[in-house]
């Protein structure tokens, strides 16, 4: 029998299954759709897949993504997100090679997971998100015709998936925040989308930020806490998504100094003058072009 699919072409099974969910399958060398599913990717990252591939190559972050990644928009005129660079003028992903993958203890998520995907949902309105799971079923893997079984949360355990998405759980918080929070936040600015990019990819761009003049003079975080964040990529990343919880959705938790209040006052004032004048200018010429009204 084969399973029903959303879409005709959508090897995803239509369903939100949880973590003790039995899973049927095993990928093994020597299986004969040995690396097919390397040979043609379309894997996005997440900030800590980013973090342990550019610990692995050494590499500075604004390098990895520059050479191994590709931005896209995960929505229209929405954040972005990051996936990672095929072969020039191929599908294969670089990494790939006949015995394998080369960064297999770094892999990202993705890969990880395959052939599971996490579900993450949020409603609007709701504080917490809801994680489930869905299985992938492509023609080309064989892995789901191997006999062993175990549930998804087993899977998700030896293949190392645990620590990335805990890791990875304020990221996929702000994105889902985003989404569900629709017209109340409106279309980010420019200078907030490309902080969103810095603090999430580009960890060690952030980092310089963290550790600048301009950054002290604005926040005052404890010296320890700050420490504890310059040493290590996971813990700047953590700080990061609090950072952006406070500059995207005005979650205030890390203490602004004085001066920056006074600052973020008048910006504020600002802005509401702003607002208030250009809907008095646009009733203004409504008014001018006869306001909509009909003459009877
Ligand atoms: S990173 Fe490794 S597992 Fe993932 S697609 Fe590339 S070669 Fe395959
Ligand atoms: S079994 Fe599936 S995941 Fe494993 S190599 Fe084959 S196509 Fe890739």
């Amino acid at each position: 029998m084969t399973d029903p699919a959303p879409f005709p072409e959508s090897p995803v099974v239509p369903a939100a299954l949880e973590g003790d969910a039995p899973l049927q399958f095993h990928c093994r060398p020597g299986i004969a759709c040995w690396n097919a599913c390397c040979s043609n990717i379309d894997i996005a990252l997440t900030p800590v897949d980013i973090v342990r591939l550019k610990q692995r190559l050494d590499l500075p972050s604004w390098q990895f993504l520059k050479d191994y990644t590709v931005p896209y928009e995960m929505e229209k005129d929405g954040i972005a997100g990051v996936k990672l660079r095929p072969v020039e003028g191929g599908t294969a992903c670089r990494f790939m090679r006949p015995e394998g993958c080369s960064v297999y203890e770094d892999r990202p998520t993705a890969c990880r997971y395959y052939p599971v995907a996490l579900l993450s949902m949020r409603k609007q309105g709701e504080a917490f998100d809801r994680q489930s799971y869905a299985v992938v079923r492509e023609d080309h893997c064989l892995g789901h015709r191997e006999p062993r079984r175990q549930t998804i949360d087993a899977y998700r355990a030896e293949q190392g998936v645990v620590a990335y998405d805990e890791a990875g759980h304020g990221w996929r918080q702000l994105i889902l925040k985003k989404k569900s929070s629709g017209p109340t936040i409106g279309k980010p600015s420019r200078r907030s989308l490309e902080l969103f990019f810095m603090t999430c990819y580009d960890v060690d761009r952030f980092r310089s930020f963290v550790a600048s003049d301009a950054f002290s003079g604005m926040f005052e975080l404890p010296p320890e806490e700050l420490h504890a964040a310059l040493v290590d990529d996971v813990t700047l990343l953590q700080f990061g998504y609090r950072f952006l919880r406070q500059v995207l959705f005005g979650e205030m938790t890390i203490p602004l100094r004085e001066a920056a209040v006074e600052q973020r006052r008048e910006r504020v004032a600002e802005q509401r003058a702003r607002v208030e004048r250009e809907a008095a200018e646009r009733l203004a010429r409504e008014d001018d072009d006869g306001g909509g009204y009909v003459d009877v």
